[in-house]
C-alpha cells in the first residue's frame, strides 16, 4: 500500500509529493507544524493540537489555510487513503509561495502539507526501554512557545546526543536550567518525590499537548506537579526522569550526561504516569467516533 500525502489541495503518492521552491516555509522557516498521534484509528488530543496550531498561526499572522472542520476532514481522508490505524500525522502550514522577500507577501494563500507515517505503539517495550540524554546549551530563538519549523537548533542538539552515544538532548538556558528536550517536554522526580517540570510562562518552552493532558491526569490522581525551572544538577540527582510528546508519548530517561538516574531503570512514578496516559488515550478513543474504518 503506497503512502499518500496531502499537498495544497491534492492527495498524491508520498514519493511524488513536493512543494514549490519559493515556499516561505522552505526559504525562511516561515511556517508552523503539528504532530498528532493516531492510535487505534483515532487522533489523540486532536482538539489540543488544533488549538495550538491556530494559536501558532495567530502569533505569526498566518491565516488558517481552511476552516478547522475542513482541516479535520483532510486529516481523516489522509488516514483512510493510507489505510493505517496507528502512527503520526504531520501537518505543516506555511505563509505560502511568493518571490523571495523578507516582508510578508500580499495576497498569498497559506500552504498546507500533511503526511502520515505508520508506527506501532508497542507499549510494554516503550515503557521499559529507558533512554540516555545529554545536556546541551539551548541556542534557539526566544519564541519557543510557537511550534515553528525553525528546528535547526534541535537538529544539532539531537545529533550531538547521537554522536555522544546518547539518544536525546536536554537543552539548558543561560542560567543552567533545563528548558526542554529536543522534541519533548522534560520532567524529573526529585528526592522529595515531587514531579518537577518547567512552567510554560515566559515563552521559554513549548506548551506540550501531552504535558497538558498529563497535568490534568496527575491532578485527578492527586499526583502533585511542581512547575518550576530545575537545574542540570537537580536533573543529575533526580530519582526519575522522563519526557513527554505526542507520538513518542512518555519516554523514561535513565541516564543523563553518563550519570545513571535512580537505579537506571524506568521509575515507579514514570511507570504510573505512562499507564495513566495510555489509559487516557484509550479512553479518548472510546469517546470518539470510529471513522477510519468506514
Ligand atoms: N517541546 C518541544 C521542543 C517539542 O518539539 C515538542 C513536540 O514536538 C514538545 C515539547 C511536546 O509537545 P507535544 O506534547 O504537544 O507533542
Amino acid at each position: 500500500m503506497p503512502r499518500v500525502a496531502y499537498v495544497n489541495g491534492q492527495f498524491i503518492p508520498h514519493r511524488d509529493a513536493a512543494v514549490q521552491i519559493e515556499d516561505r516555509g522552505f526559504q525562511f522557516g516561515d511556517s508552523v507544524y503539528e504532530v498528532v498521534a493516531l492510535m487505534d484509528g483515532r487522533f489523540a488530543d486532536e482538539t489540543g493540537h488544533l488549538d495550538r496550531l491556530e494559536r501558532s498561526l495567530r502569533e505569526l499572522r498566518i491565516p488558517m489555510p481552511m476552516s478547522r472542520k475542513a482541516l479535520q476532514i483532510v486529516m481523516r481522508q489522509l488516514v483512510r487513503r493510507n489505510r493505517t490505524m496507528n502512527g503520526g500525522l504531520y501537518m505543516q502550514v506555511t505563509r505560502g509561495v511568493a518571490a523571495r522577500d523578507f516582508k510578508f507577501p500580499k495576497e498569498t494563500a497559506p500552504g498546507l502539507v500533511m503526511t502520515l507515517r505508520h508506527a506501532t505503539f508497542d507499549i510494554a517495550a516503550r515503557k521499559f526501554s529507558g533512554k540516555k540524554a545529554i545536556t546541551v546549551p539551548d541556542i534557539r530563538w526566544k519564541r519557543r512557545d510557537i511550534k515553528t519549523t525553525l528546528l535547526l537548533a534541535q537538529v544539532l542538539a539531537k545529533q550531538e546526543a547521537i554522536d555522544a552515544g546518547a539518544d536525546d538532548a536536554w537543552m539548558v538556558d543561560d542560567k543552567g536550567l533545563i528548558t526542554e528536550a529536543s522534541s519533548s517536554n522534560a520532567w524529573i522526580v526529585n528526592g522529595k518525590e515531587e514531579l518537577v517540570t518547567r512552567p510554560t510562562t515566559g515563552n521559554a518552552i513549548l506548551k506540550g499537548v501531552t504535558r497538558n493532558a498529563m497535568q490534568a491526569l496527575c491532578w485527578k490522581e492527586k499526583i502533585k506537579i511542581v512547575e518550576r525551572p530545575f537545574s542540570v544538577k537537580e536533573a543529575l540527582q533526580a530519582k526519575e526522569a522522563f519526557t513527554s510528546s505526542a507520538v513518542a508519548l512518555i519516554v523514561p530517561v535513565v541516564e543523563i550526561n553518563g550519570k545513571k538516574i535512580g537505579n537506571g531503570k524506568t521509575g515507579p512514578l514514570t511507570e504510573k504516569i505512562f499507564d495513566l496516559y495510555m489509559e487516557y488515550a484509550a479512553g479518548l478513543n472510546r469517546k470518539q467516533e470510529r471513522w477510519s474504518e468506514d
